[in-house]
């Protein structure tokens, strides 16, 4: 995974088989206050127009059709949508229909780009044979199995997983904890859930020989990530996109 840079930004990109994952920061984008400046979720408060822009911006920085973003309100949940065409009405250049509710977006290689929005949970994307995968994982989705749902679903033989809160700064409840036993040791230090390494162990377990982890902590580096964890309810809105290369 490397960092690259364009329009005034800076993203985190992954080579997949026949795709591109991407992952975004918070830089380069016209928000201000706790949503400064690249926030891309319109949730949290801030203006509408800015919203806008700052996902134009992306687009354009990252070279992804906006009329090809697809995207959902996300339920914490396991529920994988499959995307036969472009949204209709558009959810992400034009904020205000309401998209359907799901966690995971499945795509083919043609153009469209699979989108979750985070501030702290995982953004994980897929690449295989049956096509391309985004999925949005916060412990719920990964207790609920929406990584083996995923990796299933597109033949997955590579993964990647983006920038999300680490196990220096994610202290959780014994409920949590008790979720993943079952998937073994060494995925907590006592209460410290390495929320990556869970992902990595579901991945594996379900057949994805090829995995790459960012290891970036977005509650650590508050500078380029949006983080709920560090900044409370009142923060912006990082991306994960998966897209085929053509
Ligand atoms: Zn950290």
């Amino acid at each position: 995974m490397d960092w690259r840079e364009g329009g005034g930004t800076r993203w985190l990109e992954a080579a997949l088989p026949g795709a591109r994952a991407i992952f975004s920061t918070r830089l380069g984008g016209v928000s201000e206050g706790p949503y400064s400046s690249l926030n891309l979720g319109i949730l949290t408060g801030d203006e509408r127009d800015r919203v806008v822009a700052n996902r134009q911006r992306l687009c354009a920085a990252t070279g992804i059709d906006p009329e090809g973003v697809v995207i959902a309100r996300q339920v914490h949940g396991a529920r994988i949508v499959v995307h036969e065409g472009p949204q209709s009405p558009p959810s992400w250049p034009a904020p205000g229909a309401d998209p359907p509710e799901a966690d995971g977006h499945l795509v083919d290689r043609s153009g469209l780009a699979a989108l979750v929005l985070v501030a702290d949970c995982l953004p994980v994307a897929l690449a295989g044979r049956e096509g391309l995968a985004m999925l949005h994982c916060g412990w719920r989705g990964l207790a609920a199995g929406i990584v083996g749902a995923g990796a299933e679903a597109v033949g997955a033989s590579a993964a990647a997983i983006g920038p999300g809160i680490g196990a220096c700064c994610y202290e959780v409840g014994e409920e949590v904890l008790a979720a993943f036993a079952p998937l073994g040791p060494g995925l907590a230090a006592g209460r410290m859930l390495d929320l990556a390494a869970v992902a990595r162990r579901l991945l594996e377990r379900a057949g994805v020989e090829r995995i790459e982890v960012a290891g970036v902590c977005t509650r650590c580096e508050l500078e380029t990530f949006f983080s709920h964890r560090g900044e409370g309810p009142d923060t912006g809105r990082q991306a994960g996109i998966v897209v085929g290369s053509g």
